[in-house]
């Protein structure tokens, strides 16, 4: 493997070098194949449904052991402890939404589910071990905190940039232009000129600055020439302007005049490398990230590199949109729910609305009364009940705040107190959530409030008041209506309710007054109800004036035998909580396509990130690497290189609506947002964040459609595959992008669990029948070139991609019908690979130790291995060496034969003969013996003659030999 494993290094001091392709993992490859890559396969979504897949849920009553996940309940990352693959293949076979991190030991597997409270409890139903919670909403809440102090000191340093002024044309104080840095630096003997400057306006204002030099010192502005600087914004922020431009003499001094007419003047420094960076070598500019960015900010950051690249770079819109991040409103016409009421004369007297903990107690139906009483434990923040309480009046009920420790803790803590209930003040706006958590021991009841009503109600103590729980109902009793217009194109502006007439013999009658929807319950002579959940549905959708707002429905194929409750007011709701900067309509997805030749006739390579919504870390990968493709073409010469011969395009957010839902909506969300549950299917707003296709299972080979395991027909699952193949456009536009004729090379981005894969990435159960291995040529291509990235990746900061994490996908994770790498190799031909970043899906962006996760490093690390891809790609277009090889002859324990292997010169495959006819491509195609073994070991009688060759993955053959000629000059050797 001579020609893959030197590594481009540019940075010696950090170079670790080494990295070893480990031992088998014991998992048994089922063939050896051709180069079959189209294969077509029968549906067979019968074997999927026998394998274990539940049948998506037509009648479902929200019954216990359903994995479905409940909207306003949080997920959390929870580890499965599983004692072999067979249980996780059953435990694939859920369709329970895993991330991309199993872990194999000597003691079984563990994998990490991503569950609510409810989908935990079916699994443990279902007879699976849970281990420890790894990640919480908690989490998420804290990476959304840090994005916008990171946001929010960006903000401020403008602001005070905007007071503050510097240099001597335009007077301090004023100047609204301020340089902050002009390097300058050779490479190859070529000088260059790096300027970052600030503009007051350069937040509102998309204008370029005009950079002008002199020519030495002394000479006049512009007598050296001039050169444009563009805006460097991150995460909707400006932060300064910023360009690099080849000069013909060092400037010894710039200008800026900034569009408003004010000066700036700076001096030019000598760019000083960093220690230990030899100093002839020119720079190498990483680091252009600052704070994660949501899908639109990606797609404003690749159209602003465009703008300011237009010779090496463009903006292509995918022929697709998206549905795009909007949804229905929709309302329950439920009764009146749970409450918490206050007494007068406290100032927080009134009614407010909490949620029910998935542990412990209900609330009796009688409630529960007594004085609120805060619940201080006197350490660190002392109302967040971690601790003992101190001095708490028993028979009261306890007001924690959410934080620090488990629910469970908080609520043994009141308990142990004398506390006859826990009330939780959510520490996050917007409406409070079900605590979830297992202890035993528990014995009053524990809710969630909003923070809003929580702050209140804490100082406006004393108060008394309690606790109600909210009057149940049936399913069969429940009507569910949706807006007919978008939520925000007048859906949310709509309202219902259901009252009881309070007459006898009073007739159902639905009436509609502005946007509020009326239904008066109908009533038999002694005045009871007698409108039936059924009824009440037909009769909204036979009101012409209702009709034109809203469809009704009952609840997930409920009959609707039930007698529909009153039901307070209503608002109808998208529940969609993005700021109105986030587009409501359908949205264009984009890729930026970058080098000097976007005619088709370079070799394509692809880059993609975020198929699955909630993984924030990939995307930034794309952008990083983009940047220092563009970056430094105009003084790095490999960069120059690449860029001259490579038609790269990369796609940051291939599911930007999914993205958007997991940054302001769901953190937890992987797929997008796309209902297909079936009107009488999870179809109410309860199940809101079960909805979506998994884009990653939508594509065309070795699907669930063709009868392979890790999808799910059910459109609730998070690996729903969808109602069939390409049906979202996330996946048409990825399809779109691999079918361009000079696509030869592909990554697919992921998070997380640091892994390196490539296809098969599925498998049939029963027998774990894989799709089609790559042949032995093409999977030493794939292990050759992946040292190569694997270890540009651990130059970063040492990180290593084990072994073990570094394979084909079915082998070191789990299958996955239908997924895009396995469509891009056996649909398009184009290796294609997978990473998986970093350890967790929203990692702190920074963390003071190194070795800790950190979106920041990790970006940095796996934009290592993207751009030694590129590379990768270009030699493999560059290599014109021809292969050579030989044979291994060892004696065998079987008396006359003998063991032979063939020996490459580089990732190779080797055609042979054994019975003296000249080898051809038709010829016996050596293989490997299973996974990670090398090649196989044949055993042949003594004396036999073997005739064979070589081909590269470049296509080229040993000695030049024509395999379909009649040509002589193949290798030949007789063994013995
Ligand atoms: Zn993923």
């Amino acid at each position: 493997m001579r020609h893959v494993l030197h590594v481009v290094s540019r940075r010696p001091t950090a170079r670790i070098a080494g990295w070893v392709a480990g031992p088998t993992e014991g998992v048994v490859g089922m063939s050896r194949t051709l180069r079959a890559r189209t294969l077509a396969l029968a549906a067979a979504v019968a074997a999927m449904l026998a394998a274990g897949i539940p049948a998506a849920s037509g009648s479902d009553e929200g019954g216990s052991g359903e994995l479905i996940r409940t909207a306003g309940q949080e997920a959390s990352v929870v580890e499965v402890l599983l004692p072999g693959v067979d249980e996780l293949d059953r435990l694939v076979g859920t369709g329970v939404d895993l991330d991309h991190n199993v872990s194999r030991s000597a003691e079984g597997i563990v994998a990490r589910a991503v569950v609510t409270p409810s989908e935990a409890a079916a699994l443990e139903t279902r007879g699976f071990e849970l281990g420890d919670v790894v990640w919480s909403q908690d989490t998420a809440d804290a990476r959304i905190a840090e994005r916008e102090e990171t946001i929010a000191e960006h903000v401020e340093a403008n602001e005070a940039f905007e007071a503050a002024a510097y240099d001597e044309a335009t007077p301090a104080d004023v100047s609204d232009v301020k340089i902050i840095r002009a390097d300058y630096f050779t490479s190859f003997g070529q000088g260059f000129l790096s300027v970052e400057a600030k503009w007051a306006q350069g937040q509102t204002s998309n204008q370029q600055l005009t950079v002008e030099r002199d020519s030495g010192p002394g000479t006049a502005f512009g007598s050296g020439g001039t050169q444009n600087i563009g805006r460097f914004v991150d995460a909707g922020v400006y932060l300064y302007h910023r360009g690099a431009d080849d000069v013909a003499t060092r400037p010894d001094r710039i200008r800026i005049v900034s569009p408003t007419g004010d000066i700036a003047i700076a001096t030019v420094e000598d760019w000083l490398p960093l220690p230990g960076e030899d100093p002839s070598e020119s720079p190498y500019f990483t680091d252009f990230i600052t704070s994660y960015m949501t899908p639109t900010e990606l797609y404003d950051r690749i159209h602003q590199l465009a703008d300011e690249f237009p010779s090496l770079a463009e903006i292509v819109e995918l022929p697709y949109e998206t549905n795009g991040y909007r949804r229905k409103a929709q309302a329950l016409l439920d009764p009146v729910g749970n409450r918490l009421q206050v007494d007068s004369p406290s100032a927080a007297a009134g009614e407010y609305v909490y949620a029910a903990a998935s542990f412990g107690p209900a609330v009796p139906a009688a409630g529960l009364s007594g004085s609120f009483a805060l619940g201080d434990d006197g350490v660190d923040a002392p109302n967040d009940g971690c601790e003992p309480l101190v001095g708490f009046p028993a028979g009261s009920i306890a007001l924690v705040d959410r934080g620090t420790c488990n629910f469970t803790v908080k609520t043994l803590n009141a308990q142990a107190a004398g506390a006859i209930a826990a009330v939780i003040v959510n520490n996050v706006p917007g409406a409070p959530t079900s605590p979830g958590g297992n202890a035993p021991g528990i014995t009053i009841p524990t809710v969630m409030i909003s923070l809003a009503d929580g702050t209140l109600l804490k100082t406006s103590l004393p108060a008394s008041g309690r606790l109600l729980p909210g009057i149940p109902i049936s399913n069969n009793a429940r009507v569910g209506v949706d807006s007919l217009a978008w939520g925000h194109e007048g859906g949310n502006d709509l309202s219902i309710e259901a009252v009881d007439p309070g007459a006898p013999n009073s007739p159902l009658s639905v009436t509609v007054n502005g946007n509020h929807i009326m239904v008066s319950l109908g009533t038999n002579a002694a005045g009871a109800r007698t409108s039936t959940a059924a009824q009440v549905r037909d009769a909204i959708n036979a009101s012409p004036a209702a009709s034109q707002l809203v469809f009704a429905y009952t609840y997930r194929g409920s009959s609707g035998t039930g007698i529909a409750p009153p039901s307070p007011r209503r608002n109808l709701s998208d529940f969609l909580s993005a700021p109105d900067t986030v587009s409501r309509e359908p949205q264009p997805v984009y890729a930026i396509r970058i080098g000097k030749h976007r005619d088709g006739s370079r070799m394509g390579v692809l880059a993609y990130a975020q198929e699955h919504a909630r993984e924030w870390v990939p995307p930034l990968v794309a952008i990083e690497a983009a940047e220092r493709l563009l970056r430094n073409y105009a003084h790095d010469g490999q960069t120059k290189q690449l860029l001259n011969n490579l038609d790269i395009w990369i796609a940051p957010s291939i599911n930007p609506d999914g993205g958007h839902y997991s940054f302001y909506d769901f953190a937890s969300q992987r797929r997008n947002m796309t209902r297909h549950c079936a009107v009488t299917g999870v179809y109410d707003l309860n199940g809101r964040n079960a909805w979506g296709v998994d884009n990653n299972r939508n594509y065309t080979e070795f699907s669930l459609f063709d009868g392979y395991d890790g999808a799910s027909t059910s459109c609730t699952s998070d690996v729903f595959a969808g109602p069939s193949e390409l049906s979202e456009p996330e996946n048409k536009n990825l399809d779109w992008l691999a079918a361009r004729p000079n696509m030869t090379f592909s990554m697919n981005l992921h998070s997380s669990g640091n892994y390196f894969m490539w296809s098969p990435g599925a498998y049939r159960l029963p027998g774990r029948i894989p799709a089609p291995r790559p042949t032995l040529e093409e999977e030493s291509f794939f292990w050759g070139a992946s040292a190569r990235i694997l270890t540009a990746i651990k130059e970063h900061r040492g990180m290593s991609v084990t072994p073990a994490r570094t394979g084909p996908i079915s082998d070191v994770l789990y299958s996955a019908a239908g997924n895009s790498g396995d469509m891009l190799w056996y649909k398009y031909g184009i290796y294609a690979w997978n990473f998986e970043v970093g350890q967790q899906f929203q990692p702190p962006f920074e963390d003071p130790d190194i070795t800790e996760p950190s979106a920041h490093q990790e970006a940095m690390e796996f934009a290592n291995g993207l751009v030694e891809l590129m590379r990768v790609a270009y030699d493999f277009e560059n290599d014109h060496q021809r292969p050579t090889s030989s044979l291994k002859v060892t004696p065998s324990s079987t008396g006359g034969m003998v063991n032979v292997e063939f020996v490459v010169s580089e990732p190779a495959a080797v055609f042979y003969e054994l019975d003296g006819d000249r080898p051809t491509l038709g010829s016996t195609l050596y293989a490997s013996a299973g996974i990670r073994e090398g090649g196989e070991l044949l055993t042949v009688p003594t004396g036999t003659t073997v005739n064979w060759f070589s081909v590269d993955s470049a296509g080229n053959v040993e000695k030049n030999y024509k395999p379909d000629g009649s040509g002589t000059n193949f290798n030949t050797a007789t063994v013995g």
